[in-house]
């Protein structure tokens, strides 16, 4: 019974890759739309093109030598910076928002299943962590919400257990255990610790 089980919610391999791709290939178009907006004069195009202008004006491209400060660099005007910036940062996250839900829904098209053996499980897991962790990603603990990788453990039965691999208070832990793929929810991934510890005083 639990066999026929497994084998109704296996997954296929070619299906699975099919899909990877699929998602490599949505953010492709992403990043192509992105790109297109900042290049057709729409309002924000316009609104860029305003601010391009506004920089130049600032930063006349005359000859050098009718520049009375002729070989020096021209000088940022401060205020536009920090909002050119700062604009920049709201695309960026926008941006990141929508890959990480796109990758997100395409994973969550195989919560609940899993390969029938333990070798193809760890690819399905190691595929995935490659694939989000080139966009800063991790995948958020079910049971404590903290970043996590999502492993494979040979626990359990012989096609092994999906685990969440965290370290929480600076011990390696592990959450989870389930046979099937859990449900995926994408965070970013935490800043790097340091390997050294604060100077106790
Ligand atoms: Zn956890």
């Amino acid at each position: 019974m639990r066999r026929v089980r497994i084998r109704r919610n296996a997954l296929d391999g070619e299906f699975l890759s099919h899909a990877l791709n699929s998602t490599l290939d949505n953010l492709y178009n992403l990043y192509k739309l992105v790109e297109s907006e900042f290049e057709n004069p729409d309002a924000r195009g316009q609104l860029r093109a305003r601010q391009r202008m506004q920089t130049e004006r600032m930063t006349p491209d005359l000859p050098k030598a009718a520049l009375p400060t002729a070989g020096k660099t021209p000088q940022v005007d401060a205020a536009q910076a920090t909002s050119t910036l700062s604009e920049l940062e709201q695309d960026l996250a926008r941006l990141q928002r929508s890959i990480r839900l796109t990758i997100a829904e395409k994973l969550n098209q195989f919560a609940g299943q899993a390969f029938p053996t333990l070798e193809e499980n760890r690819k399905l897991v190691d595929t995935i962590a490659q694939l989000i962790d080139s966009h800063g990603l991790r995948v958020r603990c079910s049971e404590c919400g903290h970043p996590a990788i999502l492993r494979v453990s040979p626990r359990g039965n012989s096609s092994g257990v999906f685990v969440f691999d965290h370290t929480i208070d600076n011990r390696r832990t592990f959450h989870g255990g389930k046979s099937r793929l859990p449900v995926i929810h994408l965070v970013a991934k935490p800043p790097r610790r340091k390997a050294s510890k604060k100077l106790a005083s």
